[in-house]
């Protein structure tokens, strides 16, 4: 190979990699101008933004710890073990799960009251799990709003202009809606996160259709951030079908997620706001 070939190799592949990295739920190549670094300073400077907003965290330690080792089984097994993730319940009538950046993962009462298992809500968990391993929202950051411009606004505490910024940040994440696509692959690898943590993907298949019926009777905040992709049910129905049939043994935790949480929301009464975020 002639040096000018060789250097015009060189080139070529550093100007094609430049800005790119591969989602391991697809091994796609995807643009992506923020490094895990960035990521990571994004998730902790909004985490509390946003759980302000939400209502703040469900004040039942038993709750948060149960939730969290739930969502730390699924994350264990996941295509990014080595992350720092947090799964945290917030106070919070709205219909929602969503995850931000690094592994922080939200959860809310109003979710939590429709679940009846401890699989129901790894299946939750496991699809955001899936969210954060493909960095979706650091995908929709990166394109709608700036890495430079987020951070600052998180970083300024120079006057309440600037916190109004960092507040309406966290309401523009929070708003993200991913593709249908995007869906169906934290859908696909979130069973496969589930199953491999020890519960039985029938949970997802169960929270899907619990979703669905409530979809109908009313709008609810899931599927305003999560659009439902077509024939979810049956997709999941048929990979349960192809990879998990024969799976003996898997936990579906109906007495655990009562004793841990349905109980614990019914102890107190939580102050909390309405589904609205704060202005
Ligand atoms: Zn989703």
């Amino acid at each position: 190979m002639s040096e000018k070939l060789r250097f015009l190799t060189i080139s070529l592949f550093l100007y094609f990699c430049v800005g790119c990295v591969v989602n391991p739920l697809t091994g796609e190549e995807e643009f992506m101008l923020m490094g895990e670094q960035q990521d990571i300073a994004i998730g902790m400077q909004y985490a509390p933004e946003i759980e302000k907003q939400m209502g703040g965290k469900i004040a039942s330690p038993t709750l948060q710890n149960y939730v969290n080792t739930v969502g730390l089984k699924v994350a264990r097994v996941s295509h990014r073990r080595s992350w720092d993730y947090r799964f945290v319940a917030l106070n919070n009538d709205s219909v929602n799960a969503f995850a931000l950046p690094a592994g922080y993962i939200f959860i809310t009462r109003g979710m939590l009251k429709q679940l009846t298992t401890e699989s129901q809500l790894a299946s939750i968990l496991a699809h955001e799990t899936a969210h954060v391993v493909a960095r979706d929202t650091a995908v929709m950051i990166s394109r709608e709003i700036g890495i430079g411009a987020l951070l600052s606004a998180a970083n300024s505490k120079s006057s309440s202009r600037s916190v109004r910024t960092a507040a309406g940040m966290a309401r523009q994440i929070m708003g993200f809606s991913f593709s249908r696509r995007d869906e169906r692959d934290a859908d696909r690898a979130g069973m496969d996160y589930m199953v491999r943590a020890g519960y039985d993907p029938n949970g997802m298949i169960e929270t899907m259709q619990m979703l669905d019926s409530q979809q109908k009777e009313r709008p609810i905040e899931f599927f305003s951030t999560h659009p439902n992709p077509e024939n979810r049910v049956a997709y999941l129905k048929a990979r349960l079908q192809s990879r998990y049939r024969n799976r003996q043994g898997l936990k579906t935790g109906k007495e655990d997620f009562s004793k841990f949480v349905l109980s614990q929301l019914k102890k107190k009464r939580y102050p909390g706001p309405s589904s609205k975020p704060s202005p």
